[in-house]
């Protein structure tokens, strides 16, 4: 009797591993099961270590990958204004869609498994849009990002240097053309931000200093703060607070920084997102970083974005989206619908928002940044859109040329855009960058025009 209960015992434990195990299974293949699919080990969907399922197409349709027969999009200019997005066939470039997307791409489902064949990935892009991004970078590096600021719908992100994926150069390795030519500098790449971010001292200023909007300012040309002299290109002279952000006058910002304080700048470079990490679509950008200085020369500096300040691309760029949409930033996002053979939509994607900052400062920027359009860069260079925004030529070290800055958005309810362009040692910011927004802007205004109708 005692050695039946000692066996009844002992099965009972088997039963118990069993169900523990089948649940844990089942819960890992509901969980995973997609990954498992999409495995690079699953020869059902590859050939040769390539997936062989699903096609990837712009906003509109035109095909930009085809798993199937493993071929790019028909124009050489689109598929090097799209290789960052996409991928390329050794698979150097990690943070890519067909990568990120290839479990869509498959068409795993927990029941079905992968029997019912690839799914279509459209992404939020437009080919020719970012195909003329490409060629207003004019072979030089950056990064080019619009998007609709609310729905979060990326309408260009365009990365440089780049390569047609259908024939990669032989000689990437070591060969300055093409330094860092696998990151995705929209979404990885980080940057000294040089005067943009006087929008992040502006914002701050408008909130800690009460009388910031009645206070007359003066510029020299040079200010000694500490061991250091911060200098303009010439000097201001005598300005209000709108002028001294449409100036940018350097001058004014370092002294606005000491006031103001590093921990407060701090304060408001955390809150403008621009020290966090977003996910668009599964892509993870990388994360800025302001540091608070020892002294009052470099923390004036700060002020004026140079220091040891970095911010990403796409980051500056749902910064300038939540000024235009009253304070909340929406997420850029890439995935714009996932389909099955009939056509029918079974994914769609989806945009994070947050407050960033407060509608009632993001008002007060809105106008300062028109007023720099209109005073400064010249509000006919974009036609007939109200554009606000700020330029940036950031120094990074003697001997080269600075980068070139532009951020901004089209404050108009009915053609919510916002871009954020770098041009790598492209010289005057509001001149070469923003000549690109220039260029790119009417015909990204004419996308969402054709969408509503
Ligand atoms: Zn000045």
């Amino acid at each position: 009797m005692k050695q039946l209960g000692y066996r009844a015992i002992m099965v009972l434990c088997f039963i118990a591993l069993l169900a523990g195990g089948t649940a844990l299974f089942c819960a890992r293949y509901l969980g995973d099961g997609s990954d498992w699919a999409a495995s690079r080990v699953n020869s059902g969907v590859y050939e040769d270590g390539k997936l062989r399922r699903g096609t990837i197409y712009d906003r509109d349709g035109d095909v930009l990958f085809d798993a199937v027969g493993g071929s790019y999009a028909d124009s050489g200019a689109v598929r090097k204004a799209t290789l960052h997005l996409i991928g390329d066939r050794a698979g150097n470039i990690s943070a890519s869609a067909t990568k990120l997307m290839a479990d869509r791409l498959v068409g795993f489902n927990p029941i079905m498994g992968t029997a019912m064949g690839g799914h279509d990935i459209f992404l939020t892009v437009e080919a020719s849009l970012n195909a003329a991004a490409y060629q207003a970078l004019d072979g030089r590096k950056g990064a080019v990002a619009i998007y609709n600021y609310k729905t979060g719908e990326l309408l260009c992100s365009v990365s440089t240097p780049t390569f047609d994926p259908e024939k990669p150069p032989k000689e990437i390795e070591g060969n300055s053309k093409y330094e860092g030519v696998y990151l995705n500098r929209v979404f990885v790449g980080l940057y000294a931000p040089g005067s943009v971010f006087k929008i992040v001292t502006t914002a701050a200023a408008l909130e800690q200093i009460p009388d910031i909007e009645s206070r007359s300012f003066s510029c020299s040309g040079s200010l000694e703060l500490g061991e250091h002299t911060i200098t303009c290109p010439k000097a201001h002279g005598e300005m209000d607070f709108a002028r001294a952000l449409a100036k940018s006058c350097n001058c004014v910002y370092a002294q606005l920084a000491v006031e103001l304080g590093g921990e407060t700048l701090q304060k408001y470079a955390e809150s403008a997102g621009l020290q966090e990490r977003m996910d668009v679509s599964g892509i993870k950008t990388a994360a800025g970083s302001y540091t608070v200085a020892e002294n009052e020369g470099d923390l004036g500096w700060s002020g004026v974005g140079q220091y040891q300040t970095m911010v990403n691309p796409a980051a500056m760029l749902r910064l300038m989206g939540a000024i235009a949409n009253d304070g909340v930033g929406v997420t850029p996002q890439l995935l714009l619908k996932e389909t099955v053979e009939s056509g029918r939509t079974v994914a769609s994607g989806r945009s994070d928002s947050e407050r960033l900052w407060k509608a009632e400062t993001c008002e007060k920027l809105k106008a300062l940044m028109r007023n720099t359009v209109v005073v400064e860069y010249g509000a006919e260079k974009f036609g007939q859109l109200n554009v606000c925004a700020k330029s940036g030529t950031a120094e990074v070290g003697e001997g080269k040329r600075p980068h070139s800055w532009f951020v901004g958005f089209v404050d108009d309810e009915n053609c919510p855009l916002a871009f954020s362009v770098i041009v790598e040692n492209g010289g005057s910011g509001s001149a070469v960058a923003g000549g690109i927004v220039a260029k790119l802007l009417p015909d990204a205004a004419a996308l969402l025009q054709t969408a509503e109708e």
